[in-house]
């Protein structure tokens, strides 16, 4: 489960705890998983110190929550006001809601959480979080951004040149396994610097206005796949995220028409997912033009449900026909209770306004089988598949239907016991 060059990802870490018998404990636990340089705290004070002597943070830091004097979140709130943002693993005898409201207090300031466990740490537990180091690039991310930064001007010639590509990501039917639609993600095919992902330009594109083109670009690229695809018999929906900014453009809706009519495609065939946030506000009558595009026959999905302060209540006076939960919902929840219970009831309302259901970021097969059970509709995941490049597509899908069997649900033997 820990990544096998973990000892190459984080070279150090530090540990804040003020019992002397439990940072031994997590010192001992951080050495087994091949950490060699570990500095140690006995409180706020002194941890706060010692950062101050380093040159560079650690690369990890395990956190007490409760010490006297400095609490552990006022230590990471002096860690935020100095901009010292490391990895963190915060620790915590106390009730699981108190941890996993710390973690979403901690995310809400900007800082990289990768858990808040509850003591004893073990090993399963700490490596459970440092498999968010496994996750999306997030470390190439990290080293990318030490990298010189891009500016407008090579965004603008990237859209341009046809630099930003879609890489495609299977939703699949959690019951059977079977792929009914993709994912279109961007992707800066960079001629020097690589694959570029989005996080690194999409802010960008919104900040200067670039992003109409590029949404268009993306659009473009997706439906002439989509084309192609159901010309050879693969009728898929095809997901293309959206931009806020997007349903604030009066003529966004004759762009993708024409798109649509270009390559005689049906826009029941097309899913457009907006994040949740987004829509809430209603700015320049963005509610409008979904509602437009909904009548046009567009699917629409709300993207990262649960990050959101939406109510369900809002949700549903929006034409959307997909619910999307966000990963931070569905990572882990075969695990953890209070996920486990956020999960079920965004589904069952979900399943109650007729939304077809989607998980994403499914990397285990212990969260396969507890959506299974609890009857979610699609599911995008590591597990399943890594974005790809469209090509890539047709090997996948052969693989893919050997593994069907393995994905298929287990057969019961509870089947007649009640579950609620
Ligand atoms: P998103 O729409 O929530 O997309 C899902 C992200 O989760 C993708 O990251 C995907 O690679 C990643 N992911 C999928 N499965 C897993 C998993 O099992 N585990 C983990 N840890 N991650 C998983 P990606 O491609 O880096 O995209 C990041 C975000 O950038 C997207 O989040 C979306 O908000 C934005 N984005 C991507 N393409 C576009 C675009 O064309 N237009 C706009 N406006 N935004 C885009
Ligand atoms: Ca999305
Ligand atoms: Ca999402």
């Amino acid at each position: 489960m820990v990544p096998e060059n973990l000892s190459d990802l984080i070279e150090s870490a530090l540990v804040v705890d003020d019992s002397a018998l439990q940072r031994q404990h997590t010192v001992g636990l951080l050495r087994e998983l091949g950490i060699d340089l570990i500095y140690e705290a006995g409180n706020g004070n002194e941890a706060l110190d010692l950062l101050g002597l380093l040159k560079l943070p650690p690369g990890l830091a395990v956190i007490d929550l409760e010490m006297p004097g400095m609490d552990g979140i006022e230590l990471i709130q002096h860690l935020q006001a100095k901009g010292v943002n490391m990895p963190l693993i915060v620790a915590s005898s106390r009730e699981a809601s108190l941890l996993l409201s710390v973690e979403n207090m901690i995310q809400t300031l900007g800082m990289h959480v990768l858990g808040a466990l509850q003591k004893p740490l073990d090993n399963g537990k700490i490596a459970s979080a440092l498999r968010a180091f496994t996750r999306a690039g997030n470390v190439v991310r990290q080293k990318a951004d030490a990298g010189p930064s891009m500016c407008e001007a090579d965004l603008a010639a990237a859209i341009a040149n046809g630099e930003i590509i879609p890489y495609y990501q299977p939703k699949v039917d959690v019951q059977t396994g079977i792929l009914k639609g993709v994912e279109a993600l961007a992707r800066w095919k960079h001629p020097e610097r690589g694959m570029i992902p989005p996080d690194r330009f999409i802010p960008m594109a919104e900040s200067s206005g670039l992003i109409h083109d590029l949404t268009i670009r993306m659009m473009d690229q997706a439906m002439a796949q989509a084309a192609i695809w159901y010309s050879r018999g693969l009728t898929i929906k095809v997901a293309v995220n959206l931009s806020p900014l997007s349903l604030e453009q009066p003529d966004f809706l004759q762009r993708i028409l024409a798109l649509v009519d270009r390559y005689e495609l049906s826009a029941e065939r097309i899913v457009l997912e907006i994040t949740e946030g987004s829509v809430v506000a209603n700015k320049g009558n963005s509610l409008g033009m979904l509602s437009r595009l909904r009548l046009k026959g567009f699917g629409l999905s709300i993207d990262d449900y649960g990050t959101g302060f939406s109510s369900m209540q809002q949700l549903a006076r929006i034409p959307f026909t997909e619910l999307k939960i966000d990963r931070s919902f569905v990572d882990g929840a075969h695990e953890r209770k209070n996920l486990r219970v956020i999960l079920q009831s965004a589904l069952d309302m979900a399943k109650r306004l007729e939304l077809v259901t989607v998980a994403e970021g499914i990397e285990t097969m212990e969260d396969w089988r507890l959506l299974q059970s609890f009857g979610c509709n699609l599911g995008q995941g590591y597990l399943i598949a890594k974005p790809m490049p469209a090509n890539e597509l047709p090997l996948w899908l052969k693989g893919h239907h050997r593994r069907l069997p393995e994905l298929r649900p287990a057969p019961r033997s509870d089947e007649h016991n009640g579950t609620t």
